[in-house]
């Protein structure tokens, strides 16, 4: 993947869950397209030290910072240590969550607490943190004309329901109302929030609807452009979103799914 070194130039970025799929991606196209980049990381400090020192091996600056997004002393504690090494934060890439799958029935109040805290809650505390220093910075017009900006990392499960997943589409169907309310609220002060929703993409979260060649037919007769994603495709689109080229673009949900949300199983007539 190849940018202008110049798009993001002088923006620093936060990319959450960043030590792998596509908060990995993201943070190596934003910081190819010239943003400095925090890579938070939970657990997986080794690959967010190693993905840190690829970036600045590319001639461009990363640093990593562990937290657990679920948790506000967490965020708090990384939002200033991003302060305090890059001065500001100009981009927000709400990007960390996970599944806990179960049926219905079988649904802990935990399997449900997880996956809301982490994906939702967890959202909403970096969304926080990332817009008081935008209100306190305001608009830097040689960086941006935006006095920041959130990307938060959606599904296409805000509008398919997913049977077996309630609490994973519950959390997603909530960021896209979070997503809206904040943009609206923040508009006036030239900050922009807008989402991404996902089809498949190919990385550890979903390993077992693509790794066989069965599960991949399987999965393929969901996704009319006839492959599964890559994490580069959510990478270039988290660059255009961050970018001063989606200026006008606020509060809305981009969908990066290969067509998945065009109802595929019309496809050969209802
Ligand atoms: P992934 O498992 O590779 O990435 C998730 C990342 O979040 C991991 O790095 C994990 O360590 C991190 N994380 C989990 N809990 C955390 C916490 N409490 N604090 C900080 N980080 C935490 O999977 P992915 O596919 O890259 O998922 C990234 C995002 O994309 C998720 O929000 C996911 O719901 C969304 N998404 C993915 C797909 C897909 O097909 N891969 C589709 C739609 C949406």
């Amino acid at each position: 993947m190849s940018y202008s070194p110049c798009l993001l130039k002088g923006q620093k970025a936060l990319v959450t869950g960043a030590s792998s799929g596509l908060g990995e991606a993201s943070a190596r196209c934003l910081a190819k397209a010239g943003a400095a980049v925090v890579v938070n990381y939970h657990s997986e400090k080794e690959e967010a030290e190693s993905i840190v020192h690829d970036i600045v091996a590319d001639g461009g600056e990363a640093i990593a910072i562990g937290a657990n997004v679920a948790k506000e002393d967490g965020v708090k504690t990384m939002f200033a240590q991003m302060l305090r090494e890059f001065g500001t934060i100009d981009i927000l890439v709400n990007n960390a969550g996970l599944q806990k799958d179960a049926a219905f029935v079988d649904m802990t109040l935990n399997d449900w607490n997880l996956v809301i805290n982490v994906n939702l809650t967890g959202q909403f505390l970096c969304a926080r943190e990332a817009a008081k220093e935008f209100l306190r910075r305001g608009v830097k017009p040689d960086v941006s004309c935006a006095a920041g900006k959130i990307i938060c990392m959606s599904s296409v499960h805000q509008v398919i329901p997913w049977a077996g997943h309630v609490n994973y589409a519950t959390s997603k169907g909530g960021i896209d109302m979070l997503m809206k309310s904040m943009a609206l609220e923040l508009a006036p002060q030239k900050i922009r929030i807008n989402s991404i929703a996902p089809g498949a993409i190919e990385t550890q979260i979903n390993t077992a609807a693509w790794s066989t060649p069965e599960a991949k037919a399987k999965l393929l007769q969901l996704i009319p452009s006839g492959r599964v994603g890559i994490p580069d495709d959510i990478g270039k689109a988290v660059v255009w979103l961050a970018s001063d080229d989606s200026d006008y673009v606020n509060g809305t949900t981009l969908f990066v799914d290969g067509g998945m949300t065009l109802y595929p199983g019309f496809a050969k007539g209802g």
